[in-house]
């Protein structure tokens, strides 16, 4: 023990966070200007229903290639995104785009659209509602074609702003759907106050089902816990049959994975759900 804390580490360790303190530095001073320059660009995943074989929806997700950095993953560039104080003006982004390609593949298919929304964003209601009618007003797409994605983050529950603001776009027809569930703190409280539709089982519980027992039998609870309260159940990360077929027994609604679709640039993603060759691998 006090030769692992001796001083050689903490320098290293002491490094290692100065790197690390200076890469994210970069990563927000190049974000800043990407959406100009044309480094942004959106990816569609579709979300399959198990029950009739067909794509219900894309989730958007944000790719970044960047002339100095190359491309950088969303799972590193939003959370300085966050710090930076870039999101809001990221997710405005995003929104808008994501309307705008949903808009584009309704003569295809009639497909909604599942945008990431950072928790920062639902933290100034008011101009996150304004972006949002704006995404719909420019791209003319209707609210029922547009689902928000939340994750689970300890202060919101108690906002009552926020509570007002998802049972307004609620009330817009706008679907809301709790991502990445069972990986956060207040997930039950959540499913108390607002008002979802759509549980997403995050995809760590389902990467080794079936063969592990313990979450075959958590994910069966959720999908029945989750059905109980009126929601759609979705399973995050499908990569092989098996795993399809343990989702349809346990009588799970939605699926999202490699197995299906990468997510694709919009011209791949609108050519698939126009081919109608995107089916369930195992039906
Ligand atoms: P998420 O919302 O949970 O998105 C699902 C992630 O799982 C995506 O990673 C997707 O590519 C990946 N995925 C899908 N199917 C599979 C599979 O079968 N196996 C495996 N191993 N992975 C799969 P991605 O695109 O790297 O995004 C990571 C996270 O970054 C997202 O997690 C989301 O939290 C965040 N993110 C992405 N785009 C946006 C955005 O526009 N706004 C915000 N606020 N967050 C975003
Ligand atoms: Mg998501
Ligand atoms: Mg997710
Ligand atoms: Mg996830």
């Amino acid at each position: 023990q006090a030769k692992a804390t001796g001083p050689g580490v903490f320098r290293t360790y002491q490094q290692g966070l100065d790197k690390h303190a200076k890469e994210n530095l970069e990563i927000a001073s190049l974000l800043r200007g990407a959406a100009d320059r044309g480094e942004l660009e959106l990816h569609f995943q579709p979300l399959m229903d198990l029950r009739s074989g067909k794509p219900v929806a894309a989730e958007a997700l944000l790719r970044w290639t960047s002339p100095e950095l190359g491309s950088v993953s969303p799972g590193r560039f939003i959370p300085v995104a966050e710090e930076a104080g870039l999101i809001r003006k990221l997710g405005a982004w995003v929104l808008q785009n994501a309307c705008l390609s949903a808009a584009a593949w309704q003569s295809v298919a009639p497909c909604r659209v599942a945008v990431n929304v950072s928790s920062l964003q639902l933290q100034a209601p008011q101009e996150f509602l304004d972006c949002i009618e704006q995404a719909l007003a420019i791209s003319n797409l209707s609210p029922r074609l547009l689902e928000l994605e939340i994750t689970e983050g300890v202060l919101l529950a108690d906002r009552r702003d926020i509570a007002n603001l998802l049972d307004t776009l609620d009330g817009m027809g706008v679907h809301l759907s709790l991502d990445d569930f069972g990986t956060g703190y207040s997930a039950l409280s959540y499913l108390r106050r607002f008002p979802f539709h759509v549980l997403k089982i995050d995809r760590s519980f389902i990467a080794d089902v079936p063969e592990t027992e313990e979450d075959a039998e958590l994910t069966r609870a959720i999908v029945a816990m989750g059905q109980a309260l009126g929601l759609t159940v979705l399973a995050e990360g499908v990569e092989r049959a098996e795993q399809a077929d343990f989702l349809t027994a346990a009588g799970c609604d939605l699926v999202q994975g490699f197995l299906y679709s990468r997510p694709l640039p919009l011209d791949a993603f609108t050519a698939l759900i126009g081919s109608g060759e995107l089916a369930l691998a195992s039906a």
